[in-house]
């Protein structure tokens, strides 16, 4: 199993030079860190499996992703969301509009009942002997660990190749699973990251679900609310676009902050592993428009 590796690019932002492994550019709308967390499943037989259920937020790259996949195999796609507001219903836009068009079907709960809708959706999956497969939030499940690694390998060969032997892999963590496997797979290396979602604390109960936390992961400091417009990260959205890179609002611009405050404490050679959810940018650039 392999794709072809994306490229290592040079980048040079607000006085630090780095190098961006682009694997936004893997594949057109599974993208980043999701193609890498969903690799096993891409290399599933089509025949395997007939449906694929998960959960979570209404613009989700995660969505999107596993949309683009059941539309490639062909696998029926149940996604569980909270009721989804009246104005993107009336104009679907975003990732939104386009899981729809791959043929997502919804099942929108309650906000007040969504909970107890995920538990049933758990329990009834036990039960169930046909063909589904279930991805929970996030593609956060052991079987993202696979292709992970195989970022893994690309990042080792390269430093083979540039003769780098001291370096820090810089990547946003939502639920932490691209980061965990990352450092688990890259022993050798540094990682750090940012809770975009919930905090520390959240994030290392989160990761230790899946395996231990690896100490060589570092989870810097963030003051910012989970996808919550503020200016500042705007603002470093639109300069790195300028410096010649577009990354995503939610969570590589609070990972591109801390990296700008906490830079004098990383040694040696950075990169910076771009987790793509560039597709996401329409509704949150929609949502600062509001504002
Ligand atoms: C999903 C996502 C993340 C979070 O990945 P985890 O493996 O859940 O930590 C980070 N960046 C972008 C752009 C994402 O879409």
């Amino acid at each position: 199993m392999h794709c072809d590796p994306t490229p290592f690019e040079p980048f040079r932002f607000r006085g630090i030079d780095l190098h961006v492994k682009r694997d936004d550019l893997i594949h057109p709308l599974l993208s980043g860190n999701k193609y890498r967390k969903l690799f096993s499943r891409l290399h599933t037989d089509p025949g395997a499996i007939d449906t694929l259920v998960s959960y979570g937020g209404v613009q989700s790259n995660a969505m999107l992703s596993i949309a683009a996949l059941c539309h490639e195999k062909g696998w029926r796609f149940e996604y569980t969301a909270k009721t989804v507001p009246e104005h993107l219903k009336a104009n679907p836009y975003g990732n939104y509009a386009q899981a729809l068009d791959l043929g997502m079907y919804l099942v929108e709960v309650p906000p007040r009942s969504y909970d107890a809708a995920l538990s049933d959706l758990r329990e009834s999956y036990g039960m169930r002997a046909d063909k589904t497969l279930l991805v929970p939030q996030g593609g956060a499940d052991p079987a993202a660990r696979i292709g992970v690694e195989a970022l893994a390998d690309e990042i080792r060969a390269w430093m083979k190749d540039k003769g780098i032997d001291r370096l820090t892999v810089a990547t946003p963590s939502g639920t932490g699973t691209t980061a965990a496997y990352l450092a688990a797979s890259l022993p050798e290396c540094h990682v750090v990251t940012v809770a975009a979602v919930g905090g520390p604390t959240y994030l290392k109960t989160q990761i230790s679900a899946l395996l231990p936390v690896p100490k060589n992961l570092r989870i810097l400091p963030t003051r910012f609310r989970f996808a919550a417009p503020y200016p500042e990260l705007l603002n470093v959205y639109e300069a790195l676009k300028t410096a010649g890179i577009e990354f995503d609002l939610v969570y590589a611009t609070v990972m591109w902050m801390a990296l700008l405050e906490y830079r004098d404490t990383i040694k040696g050679a950075l990169l910076y592993v771009h987790s793509g959810g560039v597709g996401g940018n329409e509704s949150m650039l929609a949502r600062y428009a509001r504002l």
